[in-house]
Parts: C-alpha cells; sequence; structure tokens
C-alpha cells in the first residue's frame, strides 16, 4: 500500500524521457513503475504525460517577512513559488527586522514564517561589516551549525539592519566563514564605484531609466567579483556570486574554476531574457534592480555560461517593493525608487520556454539548472534536487506547449508589477507536487479563497502566540518588529488589500504552514566542470 501514485509521469532520463508512474510512500519517492494494475495508494495524482521535472529551487529569495509586510509575506511568497513550479525556496537573512543573523534571530523568523509556508524551505545565514567590527564573527559557526546553507554578505548597502561589509571586512567575513565548509554568496558591485557614478548622473541631471545601469556598470561589478576571487582564493572561502548579470563575470567564474577554485555563480532569469535598454526606458523604476540590467550580449554569454558550467545554477532575486511608496511615490524618481523586482513565479517558464523549448538548454541541463545543482551547492541534495529512491517527492509538472502571457495583475506574489509583463511564453507549470502533495493546480481553485478574516488575523497580521515572551530581548530591541519603510507604506494603511490579494490567489491546494523548514542535510560541492566542447562562441566575439 503506497501513499500516492503519480501516474502519467514523463520524467527525464539524461536528455531523453519515459513515461511511467511515481510511487510515493511516507512523502518519499518509493519506485517508479510502468503499469499500476492492481497497485494500491490512497491518492492518485495524474500528471497527465506533462514533463516532470524534480522539484524546482529557488536559491535566492527575498520574502521581506517579518518587517516589510506590505511588500511581500510568507504566504504570498511560497504562492507565488508554488504557482511557479517551485517546490523549495531559499530566503536570505537580509529583509527581516531584526535580519537573520544569528540563531535566535534565524529562530524567531522560522517560527513566524513557517505557520505561512506553503512550499518547503531553506534559510541563508548572514555575515555583515557590524559582525565584523562588534566581534560577533561567533555567530557564523552557530549559524553553520543550526542548518542554515550559506552565507551572505554585501559590498553594496541593502536593507538598514544588514550593514554592508568594506574591503578588510570582507576578507575577515570570509576567514570566519571558510571555517565552516559553506559557500559565502556575494553581492558583487563596487560600492565606490556605483556610489562615485550615480552621484556624476545626478550631476549631469540624468533622469531617464538607462542611467541607473550606466552608472552602476560592468566594470562595477567586474572587479567586484576580482576581488571576491583574490580573498577566496587567499581564505580558502568558497564563494558563490549571487544574480551575476555580465558576461565577463561568467569568464571570470570559469577561469577561476579552471584554476581549481572553489568558485560558484548564478544568474536570474532576467539577466537572460531583459536588456536596460529596453526595459528601462519602458518601466523606469519598475525596472530598477542591483545589479542592473546589462546588454543583449550579456544575455547570450549568461546563456553560454549556464551551458559551459561557469553559472551553475539559477536563482531569482525575488525581491517586491510596493508601487504606491516604494517605486512610483509622489518626487520619486530613477534614483530614489527602490531596486527590486520580483521573480520566484515566473523562473521555471522562462527557463523552459527560452530555454529548453528554444534549442538553448538540453533537458539534462535544464534539471541541473534549475533544481539538481543548487541542491547539491547548498547540501539539500539528494533529499532536495533528486529524484532517486528516498529523495522528498517533490515535482515540477510543466506542460510544454501551453501558450501564455506574463501578467503580473494575475500573479500570486503581492508585487502587482513586473518587468517581464507581457512576455509570451510557451510552456507552463501544469502542477507542483510537494512531498507527494499537490501543492499548486493550474486553473484550480486555491484554498487560500476560503480563508477568513479571524484566519488570516492570526496568520498574516499578528506574531505567533507568546512570541514577545519567548524573544523578550530582540522584542525590547525591535518592537513591532516593522520596518521604517512599513510604516511609511500604503498597505498599513489598507491591511484589506492583502486579505483581499490572498483570497484572489490561484491554484493553492494545500493548507498555510504546510511547507517545511529544511535544514543543511551535509557540506557537498559541486564539481569544477567547464565543458568547452558544449561552447559555442558567439559571432560579435571575432
Ligand atoms: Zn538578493
Amino acid at each position: 500500500m503506497y501513499d500516492v501514485i503519480i501516474k502519467n509521469a514523463r520524467i527525464p532520463q539524461g536528455d531523453d524521457t519515459i513515461l511511467t508512474n511515481v510511487l510515493v510512500k511516507d512523502e518519499k519517492i518509493a519506485g517508479f513503475i510502468d503499469d499500476i494494475s492492481g497497485i494500491e495508494a490512497g491518492n492518485t495524482i495524474d500528471a497527465g504525460g506533462h514533463l516532470t521535472l524534480p522539484g524546482c529551487i529557488d536559491s535566492h529569495v527575498h520574502f521581506m517577512y517579518q518587517g516589510f509586510p506590505h511588500r511581500e509575506n510568507f504566504l504570498t511568497g511560497t504562492a507565488a513559488a508554488a504557482a511557479g513550479g517551485v517546490t523549495t525556496v531559499i530566503d536570505m537573512p537580509c529583509c527581516t527586522v531584526p535580519s537573520a543573523r544569528s540563531v535566535e534571530q534565524i529562530k524567531l523568523k522560522n517560527d513566524i514564517i513557517q505557520r505561512q509556508a506553503l512550499v518547503d524551505y531553506a534559510l541563508w545565514g548572514g555575515v555583515t561589516g557590524e559582525d565584523v567590527r562588534e566581534g560577533w564573527l561567533h555567530n557564523v559557526q552557530e549559524q553553520a551549525d543550526y542548518g542554515v546553507v550559506a552565507f551572505k554578505a554585501y559590498m553594496t548597502p541593502s536593507v538598514p539592519t544588514f550593514p554592508r561589509v568594506n574591503d578588510p571586512e570582507m576578507l575577515e567575513a570570509f576567514k570566519a566563514v571558510s571555517g565552516t565548509g559553506l559557500p559565502v554568496g556575494i553581492h558583487a558591485e563596487n560600492f565606490a564605484m556605483c556610489d562615485y557614478y550615480v552621484k556624476e548622473m545626478q550631476k549631469e541631471g540624468r533622469m531617464d531609466g538607462p542611467a541607473w545601469a550606466e552608472a552602476r556598470m560592468e566594470l562595477a561589478e567586474k572587479v567586484a567579483i576580482e576581488l571576491g576571487i583574490s580573498f577566496a582564493e587567499e581564505t580558502g572561502a568558497r564563494l558563490h556570486i549571487v544574480h551575476m548579470s555580465t558576461g565577463i563575470g561568467a569568464r571570470l567564474v570559469g577561469a577561476a574554476k579552471k584554476r581549481g577554485l572553489n568558485i560558484t555563480s548564478e544568474t536570474c532569469p532576467h539577466y537572460l531574457t531583459l536588456n536596460y535598454q529596453d526595459a528601462m526606458t519602458k518601466y523606469g523604476p519598475l525596472a530598477k534592480i542591483a545589479p542592473p540590467l546589462r546588454t543583449p550580449r550579456d544575455n547570450d554569454e549568461l546563456w553560454e555560461g549556464l551551458n559551459n558550467g561557469s553559472v551553475d545554477f539559477m536563482g531569482t532575486d525575488h525581491a517586491p517593493y510596493e508601487i504606491e511608496s516604494e517605486k512610483h511615490k509622489e518626487g520619486m524618481n530613477i534614483w530614489t525608487a527602490f531596486p527590486g523586482i520580483p521573480g520566484v513565479e515566473t523562473m521555471v517558464p522562462i527557463l523552459v520556454s527560452e530555454g529548453y523549448n528554444k534549442g538553448k538548454l538540453s533537458l539534462s541541463k535544464l534539471v541541473d539548472v534549475l533544481s539538481k545543482n543548487a541542491a547539491i551547492h547548498y547540501g539539500l541534495y539528494p533529499k532536495k534536487g533528486s529524484m532517486n529512491i528516498g529523495a522528498d517527492a517533490d515535482f515540477t509538472i510543466v506542460n510544454l506547449e501551453k501558450r501564455w502571457t506574463i501578467d503580473s495583475k494575475n500573479e500570486n506574489s503581492m508585487c502587482g508589477y513586473t518587468p517581464l509583463e507581457g512576455m509570451e511564453l510557451t510552456g507552463k507549470v501544469h502542477q507542483t507536487i510537494v512531498r507527494g502533495n499537490l501543492v499548486f493546480q493550474d486553473e484550480d481553485e486555491s484554498t487560500l479563497s476560503k480563508l477568513t478574516d479571524e484566519d488570516l488575523e492570526t496568520l498574516v497580521h499578528n506574531y505567533p502566540e507568546g512570541i514577545e515572551e519567548k524573544y523578550a530581548d530582540i522584542f525590547e530591541e525591535f518592537p513591532n518588529l516593522y520596518s521604517a519603510e512599513y510604516e511609511k507604506s500604503y498597505r498599513k494603511e489598507h491591511p484589506e488589500l492583502i486579505d483581499e490579494h490572498i483570497r484572489g490567489i490561484k491554484g493553492i491546494k494545500v493548507k498555510p504552514g504546510f511547507g517545511n523548514f529544511v535544514k543543511r542535510q551535509s557540506i557537498q560541492k559541486l564539481p569544477k566542470k567547464i565543458e568547452y566542447t558544449k561552447y559555442k562562441r558567439l559571432e560579435f566575439y571575432e
């Protein structure tokens, strides 16, 4: 007797597929079988013959909760993940109040978010300049022991509660992290250069969208990555370049791997598909991100990077802001609007449509960059990112033929905008299965539509009972755990809009709190393999 049969699943076998049925017991893959006659199971899910990938992972999200509830919360963020075929998200430590870079702070965050989660999640740890200056680097090993998957550090300022590192502070942070065996992920932009050229462009009176990208130039990312590689070589730290936006970055990472260094990188769907001239002219602040969008040449070089292994896997840097108070507030301009866009809901469809369906990625590469490689890199494999027997029965089921158009009004994220607006895709997430449970079904009704005002009051607008006593020290320093941005936000005055949005979320089949916190299982490294044989040189190089 099995718990679940997922029938008519077309699973990858290298670059081919086979049609089979998946048996699930105790939330894990128990086997694959061609003929299910005579097999009993408590529940059957019909995958309809669609492509059934191992559950996809978004290794880089900012769900902004607790602290910025006007932007997103873990319920809306994981609803977006589910609709996007993402079965595990890895949330960043920076965008909460307080930020999550001690065990106590991480436990607080986890108590608050777990009851909202709809898919599984792991957590990034963090290390900042403040940790170096204040002698708090002992937090690094403690976070690692608790089960974070990696450490985030910023070379440029981001949120006030997560201070940047200057160069020597980054070196000290790398030394501390290298002892844990975990990767350190850096936001790689040279702060002094970005700061100087932003001010220069402001003096020139530039107010157009593309000015943002021209000020935070490619060279600022290049030198930041070069410094990171030097420090990694010096300290032995495993360096990971998050949201890498440039082709030169991919070449630097590839060369470092070739030298035998433990350097890895990720890129985001928008760096593969958008360019700053078009998108920032059209969308202005709604396409403003850091690092900025680049050029069509960078798009091509990053696709190549995924193919040759210098870009290891995908993340989205999902970071929604509130349009009314943070993107298009009266008097705001391209320099003062907040940098960030959503992404978790469209990553898998974009990679399927623009990568696999257009022949830019093979099926095995698609599996590697959406699922397997991030799971290995962050120590979650083979529990996640695998179709081995005994792995969690997580699946992303994709209708490869379905045509649709990205429309921010239909997204489950609270974001409400995207510079990917209007992009026509072929390939859509049909079902999302986490631990053998159907979490999302395309075009179906949602369990969330039935949540009452009281449910939402408890779940979204309040913290768990007794939490103020449990974390008295933190609450003393950060009463209410609200950010200054939330206090000035539009949704603070209109909390009913958050409720309305949640009830309008589509396709969710489980209850909030279904998603589990997954601690890092082990320390694993990706092979340092660069596949030059598959590397097709671009014409404009010659
Ligand atoms: Zn980020």
